[in-house]
């Protein structure tokens, strides 16, 4: 029976004759279209020997075929429609760049004077184009760029401090997620790390007693995605500087998101100024430019020039350096900055973080209308208040009044809804909670995006 059937099956030569693959090969490449009906022949064929399939005609097969093409010829990453609420999302870009950065990302496409410097014409310094914009925005001597901060503390801890000690507190050995270890990350720099203090309580005198003839330098690192409270005792900024200069020792603090502007301004709760760390002392402070700076992946060094000359100077930033798109979106990003009245309209994490409840009531009656009328019968469209996140490992633990609309429906659950509107395209991420499915429109700003392409079934 089984070889009855497997025999049915055409050839490749066969199958690429078929009407609509002879047609696909002619628009595309025949290498192409041949090995998409193979690869259909051959799944049809594993399908019969493991009983798991019938008979396939032909015309099945080519459908098959012009499937997998499609896979092969159609991009893998593709627009989401994040309506998760959550507005620095990992798994889905950090953040959404400005539509400066976004011009400037075409144009840095084609040529640009990367390493050009236009007046002497001659060879110029890549990071140039953003190192005085970061000056000028954090009152740091100088900066570079490298490819995310995990590179940039990488690179940091090397230059300053390989094959010696680097002083940090049992409080600050965070685990980000995504594989960043602090303890991993200082052994990989090549140094060796020195714990003072226990999980909860740091003194001064922790650090001053740490500090032998192999300390190099004392590195801070923000908490970013958790907070410890209760009975605890931590050592400001300043004071730790003033204890490392006592020593003739560098500062370096990770700041994780860092902030160019402070939140307060927008009603948020304090997060760490970059300028502000640079100001009580940090000799150098590493930082991303795709968490609150809302910019393009990259990790920014600001600080003391003689340091920071000795990074641009080390062979491993060649290994870490930020590419041309990046640049050009960073700049773009940080110009924004100087006008900083314009913003919260400018700057699309900003923009979302300091949305008005009202203007995300709006969005979510809009939406909660278009599903409706979207969606017909079977599905109840509601909306209702929730609590949207920062992400990023910004503002842990605090959350913003938000409003959503949730899909229910009595003949199918909260997950399967979940898959519906991530088939469509473009996908639309949303959350399950409580056994709901749950779109957080704080994160949408076109109610119509969250709108099915295809009837749900
Ligand atoms: C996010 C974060 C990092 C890692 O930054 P990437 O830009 O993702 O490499 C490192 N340290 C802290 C404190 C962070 O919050």
């Amino acid at each position: 029976m089984k070889k009855e059937l497997l025999r049915s099956l055409p050839s490749t030569d066969e199958l690429v004759r078929h009407g609509p693959l002879a047609e696909a090969a002619r628009r595309s490449s025949p290498a192409l279209v041949r090995a998409a009906a193979r690869q259909a022949i051959d799944d049809a064929r594993q399908g019969i020997m493991d009983g798991a399939r019938g008979p396939a005609s032909a015309d099945e097969l080519a459908a098959s075929a012009l499937a997998v093409l499609t896979g092969l010829l159609e991009p893998k990453l593709r627009r989401v429609v994040n309506a998760t609420g959550t507005i620095i999302h990992t798994n889905i870009g950090r953040a959404p760049l400005a539509a400066r950065a976004v011009e400037a990302l075409a144009t840095a496409a084609g040529a640009v004077n990367l390493e050009y410097d236009l007046e002497n014409g001659a060879r110029g310094e890549r990071d140039a184009v953003v190192s005085g914009l970061v000056s000028r925005l954090t009152g740091a001597e100088e900066a570079i760029v490298v490819n995310n901060n995990a590179a940039a503390v990488l690179l940091a801890l090397n230059t300053l401090a390989e094959g010696r000690e680097v002083v940090v507190s049992r409080g600050e050995l965070i685990e980000i997620g995504g594989s960043f270890r602090l303890p991993d990350i200082i052994r990989k720099s090549g140094c060796v790390l020195r714990e003072v203090g226990t999980t909860n309580r740091t003194h001064p005198a922790d650090y001053d007693g740490a500090v032998n003839p192999e300390t190099a330098l004392m590195l801070r690192a923000h908490a970013s995605n958790y907070r410890v409270v209760g009975f605890t005792a931590g050592v400001g900024l300043r004071e730790l500087c003033r204890i490392a200069a006592r020593r003739g020792l560098p500062v370096v603090e990770d700041l994780g998101s860092g902030s160019l502007v402070d939140l307060a301004r927008y009603g948020l709760p304090g997060e760490p100024v970059v300028a502000e760390s640079i100001r009580a002392g940090a000799s150098v402070v590493t930082f991303s430019a795709d968490k609150l700076l809302g910019g393009p992946q990259a990790g920014i060094l600001a600080g003391k020039k003689e340091l920071v000359d000795r990074m641009r100077k080390n062979p491993l930033k060649r290994a870490l350096r930020a590419d041309k798109l990046t640049l050009a979106a960073l700049e773009a990003t940080l110009r924004l900055y100087l006008e900083p009245e314009k913003l919260a309209s400018t700057l699309p994490v900003l923009r979302l973080l300091a949305r008005p409840l009202d203007d995300i009531e709006r969005t979510a009656r809009q939406a909660a209308c278009l599903l409706r009328d979207a969606l017909g019968q079977g599905f109840t469209v509601e909306i209702e208040g929730c609590e949207s996140v920062v992400g990023g490992g910004a503002l842990p633990g605090h959350t913003m009044p938000s409003w959503a609309v949730s899909v229910s429906s009595a003949g199918m659950g909260a997950d399967s809804i979940s898959r519906l509107f991530l088939s469509q395209r473009p996908p639309v991420l949303g959350h399950v909670s409580r056994k709901r499915f749950l779109l957080d429109m704080r994160t949408v700003e076109d109610a119509a995006d969250v709108v099915p392409s295809t009837p749900l079934k």
